[in-house]
């Protein structure tokens, strides 16, 4: 092997290799063209070209405090300095500090915690605990969600990414989604699956509720489709839960830590959950990470039972270092208020987009965790692309999306709903520039529209 001189790696060569070498996730690796990154910083990224990009993703909706924080940056300098690395076995500053830290953020009395690398591990886990706590074996999970992508975690996924994994992790039950827009028990009043309670509880009638150990949800749905559930949704489920002894699990991987304009999403309906996953935003990902935070109760169920789960870096202080720092910098710089503030002007921008392009079926959001959902015609709400859409059928948001990219702004979609979920950090000219650019782009949209 010949070892290349860095100076040799212009965006071309990195782009070969990349397409030489590299596996994407989720996808057919020939249908690739990955844009080479230089660099980044705040909300912006940018190509070997100089060609710069408003990231209104936060890239997978992790990146909650921008690129290259400079504080964020400086702590993993120095966490890796004094202790790259130490076994999970050894009690560790950074690994007590971020535990800690997150006792006292997170609702509730949610105490103790594991760390794991990632979304997913951290939702195999609480899986695993609520199994052994409660002695069950059955979990309820949803359609309209994303879980991660190891066995277990995509067995509880219900978007199409599991059907490749099926039949995988036995015992999982699916429970509708409160859907409002396109409810799917057809939105009758009272709605039993849009109230929660109801529709769960039939579920567990043909269960048997002696058998389900957890019902694991995204108190608000992230990558698929931005769903909020209507108020009293999540304290419905809440006591349908206590009342048969049941775990509430909350992934709070995406919409935890400010991206909802409150810590954790839970905060906006006031439920504590058993247990709450967390990834993503708890470090803006600078390092891998997830966390499982569990209640008081399962917290002291531990100090006398097994705890069967480990990781080479569970609790990795450059990780937890990164997690510390990010919460204290969210803390000193008002993050939370910032989304909640900004979430507001692009809500704003946003309602008023919707008078000028008929394509705009509904606008969901909170923070900054907005769907924008497309129609082909708001009286029968047709989307503007089916589920599941592929190919030529996915073609009227591709160029909608490619469009935006080619104006400077990137932005993704599940399906018909446009996501936009920029870093917490983002300033008002940014939010403005986004919309100017959505303005422009709709019409791609707008040209399809039949009502
Ligand atoms: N849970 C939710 C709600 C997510 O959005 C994701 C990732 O997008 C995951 C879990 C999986 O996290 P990871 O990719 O870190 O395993």
């Amino acid at each position: 092997m010949t070892v290349t001189d860095s100076d040799t790696w212009t965006g071309q060569r990195v782009r070969e290799a990349d397409r030489e070498y590299v596996i994407h996730s989720w996808s057919v690796q020939g249908a690739l063209d990955p844009i080479p990154v230089a660099g980044g910083a705040g909300s912006w990224f940018w190509d070997y070209e100089g060609r710069k990009y408003l990231d209104f993703q936060s890239q997978l909706v992790n990146l909650n405090l921008g690129h290259q924080h400079p504080r964020l940056v400086e702590a993993i300098r120095q966490q890796a300095e004094q202790l790259c690395y130490i076994g999970p076995g050894f009690a560790e500053r950074s690994r007590a500090e971020l535990a800690e830290m997150l006792a006292e953020l997170t609702p509730g009395d949610l105490k103790m915690t594991f760390f794991t690398t990632g979304g997913a591990a951290a939702n195999e886990n609480a899986i695993r605990l609520a199994r052994h706590v409660t002695g069950r074996q059955k979990v309820i999970a949803r359609y309209r969600s994303y879980h991660g992508a190891t066995n277990g975690a995509i067995s509880l996924t219900g978007d199409p990414r599991r059907w490749s994994a099926e039949p995988g992790m036995p015992g999982v039950v699916r429970m509708l989604d409160p859907y409002t827009y396109r409810c799917p028990a057809g939105h009758p009043d009272p709605c039993p699956v849009c109230t929660g309670g109801p529709h769960l509880e039939e579920i567990l009638r043909y269960e048997n509720p002696d058998t389900v150990a957890a019902v694991i949800i995204e108190p608000v749905t992230g990558t698929n489709g931005l769903i909020y559930p209507p108020d009293g949704y999540l304290r419905s489920l809440r006591e349908v839960c206590d009342r048969y002894g049941i775990m509430l699990i909350f992934d709070e991987v995406m919409a935890g830590f400010g991206r909802t304009g409150t810590w954790f999403a839970c905060d906006h309906w006031d439920v504590v959950p058993d247990i709450v996953t967390t990834a993503k935003g708890l470090n803006s990902g600078y390092v891998p990470l997830g966390a499982m935070t569990v209640s008081s109760r399962i917290s002291d169920w531990l100090k006398d039972n097994m705890f069967w789960g480990g990781l080479t870096y569970a609790g990795h202080p450059l990780a937890c270092a990164s997690g510390v720092a990010s919460l204290k910098i969210m803390q000193d710089e008002h993050v939370v208020e910032n989304a909640k503030a900004m979430g507001e002007r692009l809500g704003a921008g946003l309602a008023r987009l919707a008078e000028q392009h008929p394509s705009i079926g509904e606008i969901r959001g909170r923070g900054l965790f907005y769907g924008v959902e497309l129609v082909k015609d708001r009286e029968s709400r047709e989307p503007l692309v089916p589920f599941n859409a592929k190919g030529p059928a996915a073609a009227p948001v591709g160029r909608l999306l490619k469009a935006a990219m080619e104006r400077g702004l990137y932005l993704t979609a599940n399906f018909n709903v446009l996501r936009l979920t920029p870093p917490l950090v983002i300033r008002d000219s940014e939010i403005d520039l986004a919309l100017d650019v959505l303005d422009d782009v709709l019409k791609l949209a707008d040209e399809q529209y039949v009502g």
